[in-house]
């Protein structure tokens, strides 16, 4: 492997901008606490938390967005679709982009490669019953079983958005594009609260906006792609959509910046 140098000789971003921009949200809903304990199945409290993302923060999200006039990627798990039908279709229907994120929130390593394959293909139906192409895959847990990649390939998906290894997008030897993400731009790292755990800090929304601005403008000298990652049951608390907003605004005034879906961004890459 030649690991070549960090953004030597890089082609600029469709329409001669510096660097590119995209804003994702993973909608888990009930799901990701299904996937952490099934017998949260059981416990209306804990699935309560993740109810507030479709039936609260979706809504603000879409709000925000439209107002903005910019695109999102959204990654939904089927079981999700299936729950929250008519969030899916306004979603759609504003125009983002809906991709694969599991059918039930759960790591791809965990599972048979005959379960692994049975949900993705049936994540893939539920979705795509909502009249779109679904082009991109975002795991679970950010991180593929042995027979991940050959699956994606096998149904003709563009991309996956999991791997932290690089800030430029790039092609997998199979030809699969590559969306970089990293912890530090994702909300969960910074907000994520668990009551089986009580081992995190809930940090302010002012915090993290200063984490976020920091690697965006890095990103943005180093002509990348910044991925920001969110969770609408996180993000969505009325303390943070307003800094969310902040930091979309900051991004547009920034100028110069590629701001697309994802699918679109991988389209772009030779
Ligand atoms: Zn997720």
């Amino acid at each position: 492997v030649d690991d070549g140098d960090a953004g030597a000789g890089r082609e600029p971003w469709r329409g001669g901008a510096r660097s590119a921009f995209a804003v994702t949200f993973d909608v888990d809903a009930e799901e990701v606490w299904i996937g952490a304990d099934p017998a949260n199945a059981r416990r209306p409290g804990v699935l309560s938390q993740g109810t507030y993302g479709p039936k609260v923060a979706v809504p603000l999200v879409l709000d925000l967005l439209e107002r903005l006039h910019m695109p999102a990627t959204f990654f939904v798990p089927g079981r999700v679709a299936e729950r929250h039908p008519l969030r899916v279709r306004q979603i759609v229907a504003a125009g983002h982009e809906l991709a694969h994120h599991g059918y039930t929130h759960t790591h791809p390593g965990r599972m048979a490669p005959e379960q692994e394959a049975a949900e993705f293909v049936r994540a893939l139906d539920v979705l795509s019953g909502f009249g779109v192409d679904v082009a991109g895959y975002r795991s679970p847990a950010w991180d593929f079983s042995p027979a991940t990649i050959g699956l994606l390939q096998a149904h003709g998906l563009l991309y996956s958005s999991n791997l932290m290894d690089d800030i430029r997008p790039y092609r997998h030897p199979e030809g699969l594009v590559e969306l970089p993400v990293q912890w530090i731009l994702d909300d969960a790292p910074h907000f994520w609260f668990s009551n089986a755990e009580w081992t995190t800090t809930i940090r302010s929304a002012r915090e993290v906006f200063e984490i976020w601005q920091e690697e965006a403008a890095g990103i943005h000298r180093l002509g990348g792609l910044c991925v920001l990652a969110l969770h609408p049951q996180l993000i969505g608390r009325p303390g943070r959509i307003g800094m969310l907003e902040s930091f979309l605004r900051w991004v547009l005034e920034t100028g110069d910046i590629r701001i697309a879906t994802c699918a679109e961004i991988a389209r772009d890459v030779p």
